[in-house]
């Protein structure tokens, strides 16, 4: 299973893809896409490869610069197409892609229901994505908080990409237990997202691997924070990486 994820100036769609391609050796029974532009949110899913994914994907211009893709396997909920990822939220402004399991799902979840939430899968992932949109809500707070807010209750395991229509020049990562990697664009203008170095280091050779409870906000043409789920920031390390996968610092 796999994550993958791009913010930055070129077409999103064709780098997620070929990501993906390159996720593929870690195993998994579905895939799928997230594209956000002008207020418009695309997710395409299916069971099945890479291939079957590009099936079901209109063949225009993808002109998204923002997007994240995802290789499941599933943990919560069969493999469906309704199951697999990138989950949305109720009101469809943000998207997730999640590898891990969240343990205490089924408590957060009936909240939710109370609440009002609606679901369209069986999985752990989407109790994620109603948390993160009801902590906004609740508090009027920023995507960013809101992250934080919702990753301060769940327990489990997670490496997360989170996107939202409200706040379209960032994507938020986090990471607890589940690997995740962020490659540096030259001079922040566009950052690469991905479970290990392989989908990126075509693109760049500097790189943040997250350590467990840190979150990272990726903007547009700003530097990359580092923070924990607290929001207290972190110190980070670049690992440059040569290109036969060796690390040299
Ligand atoms: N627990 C999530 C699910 O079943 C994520 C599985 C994964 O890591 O791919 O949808």
């Amino acid at each position: 299973c796999g994550i993958v994820g791009y913010i930055g100036n070129r077409k999103a769609y064709p780098i997620l893809i070929e990501g993906l391609r390159r996720l593929e050796y870690r195993g998994y029974d579905s895939a799928g896409i997230a594209l956000l532009a002008d207020n418009e949110l695309e997710v395409y899913k299916q069971v099945g490869k890479v291939a079957d994914l590009e099936v079901v994907v209109p063949d225009t211009e993808h002109r998204q610069t923002l997007g994240v893709a995802h290789t499941r396997w599933a943990t919560h909920g069969e493999a469906t197409t309704d199951n697999a990822h990138p989950h949305y939220s109720f009101s469809k402004d943000i998207a997730v892609v999640h590898n891990g399991i969240i343990e205490n799902y089924m408590m957060i979840k009936r909240r939710l229901l109370d609440a009002g939430y609606k679901f369209r899968s069986e999985t752990d992932t989407e109790v994620i994505v109603n948390l993160i949109e009801s902590e906004r809500k609740q508090g009027k707070v920023s995507l960013e908080l809101a992250v934080n807010k919702a990753l301060q209750q769940v327990h489990g395991a997670y490496a997360l990409a989170v996107l939202s229509k409200s706040e379209p020049e960032k994507m938020i990562v986090a990471r607890k237990g589940s690997p995740l990697a962020i490659g540096l664009g030259v001079e922040n203008k566009e950052f690469f997202v991905a479970s290990d170095a392989i989908p990126i280091v075509e693109y760049t050779q500097d790189l943040i691997y997250l350590n467990d409870n840190e979150v990272a906000v990726l903007e547009r043409g700003k530097k990359v924070e580092v923070k924990d789920i607290y929001g207290k920031v972190k110190n980070y390390k670049i690992k440059h990486i040569d290109l036969d996968m060796n690390m040299v610092t």
